[in-house]
């Protein structure tokens, strides 16, 4: 970033080339394009693709704003197909949303776990929709062998936002299998121009340019590529210890009947950007908030991905609820994501575990009985 800095070049040029070839080659893609975030990444795609009013796109209810944000910003309609026990967007429940309007599916490979990518394949061919994925969970996440980016879809979207397993401060990659889909993509990115700045002014010492299109600003900086260039040359080193801390959770946690660990496919490298743990709260006399306070109290931040789609206010005044999202609306008072990141020490995760393990022993619904009397029996021994 220095050098960046020190070349006197500092927005998208030479370092954002390289990183888009890198990143092409890391995800075994045929094109990429970065942006400045993965929200002007899917916005971008589905916009290129021609996206628009009167459309409507499937997407999944268990995601971030952003997502469906996307899908309006274009004019089109989000259209929310329930979860499967993956987690992921059900493409059996997609499937019975489909009409003569539907124009593209928008999946997220939630927490890092890839979707069902071959039946939503399947789904989109037999119908001629277009597929843009959201892998802003996903840096590093295979899917039967390849990299997300290689795949059947049009358009995959990464984010390098600050909290994602690869970091560019802010940013993101776009990446397509089409040539013509990343030339129209790199035009939209740049406010219509038909050629980036480092034909214009670098290399060709060309004035000329050409708006051909209403465009949009979504390039990235090389300051942000030089961050990338260095991350993702870390990106599998930092997602392996994210999976040995989640493989640590898994042991740990997974024989207590009061939480259920996440969910995995055999034919899925998962990234861990999210470690989400499911209260067994039918065996637990607390609610997720109090588990969420006892944890705090025990100096350990959790978080909740996410509130579905359907329970934020505007989405709520907005949307129209064809499928009424029920396994998405009653996984979520039991969603709790435990800290997970690259950096986190043994000691670290031992304490999260130790915090769950002493949370759910003390509320167990199980040994409420047993645990009173265990109590009243170390006091004895304490002497108080
Ligand atoms: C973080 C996130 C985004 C948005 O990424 P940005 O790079 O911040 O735009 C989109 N979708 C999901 C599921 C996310 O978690």
């Amino acid at each position: 970033m220095v050098e960046v800095l020190r070349s006197g070049w500092i927005t998208s040029g030479p370092r954002t080339t390289k990183f888009e070839q890198q990143f092409c080659e890391y995800a075994g893609a045929a094109h990429a394009l970065a942006v400045n975030s993965c929200t002007a990444g899917l916005h971008l795609a589905l916009a290129a693709l021609g996206i628009g009013r009167g459309d409507e796109v499937i997407t999944t209810p268990l995601t971030f704003c952003a997502t469906v944000n996307v899908i309006l910003e274009t004019g089109a309609t989000p259209v929310l197909a329930d979860i499967g026990s993956d987690f992921n967007l059900d493409p059996a429940a997609a499937a019975r949303l489909i009409t003569p309007r539907t124009r593209a599916i928008l999946p997220v490979h939630m927490a890092g776990l890839a979707c069902d990518m071959n039946a939503l394949w399947r789904l989109a061919g037999d119908h001629g929709l277009k597929v843009v994925e959201d892998a802003a969970h996903a840096a590093g996440t295979t899917y039967q062998g390849r990299g997300l980016g290689s795949g059947q879809s049009d358009a995959v979207a990464f984010s390098f936002y600050a909290t994602k397993n690869l970091t560019t401060g802010e940013g993101g990659m776009v990446t397509t299998p089409s040539a013509k889909l990343e030339e129209r993509m790199r035009v939209l990115c740049l406010h219509g121009i038909s050629r980036d700045a480092w034909d214009r002014y670098a290399e060709k010492g060309n004035w000329y340019y050409e708006v051909i299109d209403r465009g949009y600003k979504y390039n990235m900086s090389d300051i942000a590529a030089a961050m990338g260039l260095a991350q993702l040359k870390r990106l599998d080193g930092m997602n392996a210890r994210r999976t040995e801390i989640a493989r640590r959770y898994n042991a740990a946690l997974g024989e207590m009947p009061e939480v259920e660990t996440p969910p995995e496919r055999a034919d899925c490298r998962h990234a861990w950007h999210l470690y989400i743990l499911r209260l067994n709260l039918e065996r637990l006399a607390i609610d997720r908030a109090r588990f969420f306070d006892e944890m705090k109290r025990r100096g350990i931040g959790c978080s909740v991905h996410f509130i579905p789609i359907p329970l934020h206010p505007y989405y709520r005044k907005t949307l129209e609820l064809r499928d009424p999202c029920t396994r998405a609306l009653a996984e979520y008072p039991r969603l709790l994501s435990l800290p997970l990141h690259s950096k986190m020490t043994d000691e670290e995760v031992e304490r999260v575990i130790e915090a769950v393990r002493d949370i759910v022993v003390r509320n167990s619904l199980r040994q409420t009985v047993a645990f009173a009397g265990l109590e009243a029996a170390s006091a004895v021994e304490a002497g108080d």
